[in-house]
């Protein structure tokens, strides 16, 4: 069995996205101390020597810690996923549907419904030509600009051409303004790495 890449989340990790940004903010443990009692408890991890809080800056996300005398810490890891889950989520509902709005005015061709929604791991879009409905999967907004684009651009041009014949291919090369099928071949070469990486933030 393949292993797959074990991820840790701490000062060093960087989410690259265009609609995302991660900091770490390190202050004194006595600080740290007395804000404690202003917070929510649901802002807050305090276990074991480890101590830290996480609070939304616009549209960041801010995580601000003192000294962590683990950051392997099992209970720990859990709760940063669980935030950053939260947090990667949230921004998707809002930016998929803005982003994918622009791209239809660009492109005069419109679905009546767009829904963001967790999908099997290797799905990041359908499209059901019937209802002229799209479901985008959240983890899109993890991937590069140019290549969430060409997943919502994939799934709008299925507005036209519920299938994957060649017709459907020239549309879409229209949309994105390059060769579909290179454009797809050049992505699927970095997927492997997203998909375990999508998977690890928001399964
Ligand atoms: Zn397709």
């Amino acid at each position: 069995m393949r292993n797959k890449p074990i991820y840790i989340i701490n000062p060093n990790f960087r989410l690259q996205s265009n609609y995302l940004s991660v900091e770490w903010i390190i202050i004194d443990s006595l600080t740290l101390q007395i804000e404690l009692p202003q917070r929510d408890t649901m802002s807050i991890y305090n276990k074991g020597g480890n101590l830290v809080f996480y609070q939304r800056y616009g549209d960041c996300l801010h995580f601000i810690y003192a000294e962590i005398s683990d950051w392997e810490n099992r209970l720990l890891q859990k709760w940063l996923r669980n935030k950053l889950k939260e947090y990667i989520l949230d921004r998707a509902n809002k930016v998929l549907p803005q982003r994918m709005h622009e791209l239809e005015i660009k492109h005069c061709l419109y679905a009546r419904k767009i829904i963001i929604k967790q999908l099997k791991k290797h799905v990041l879009g359908q499209c059901y030509k019937d209802f002229q409905t799209i479901i985008l999967s959240p983890r899109i907004i993890l991937l590069p600009q140019k290549n969430m684009d060409s997943i919502i651009l994939h799934e709008m041009a299925h507005l036209k051409f519920p299938h994957h014949r060649k017709t459907f291919w020239n549309f879409l090369s229209t949309l994105l303004g390059e060769d579909s099928i290179l454009q797809k071949e050049r992505m699927d070469t970095t997927m492997s790495t997203f998909y375990n990486y999508s998977d690890f933030l928001l399964k």
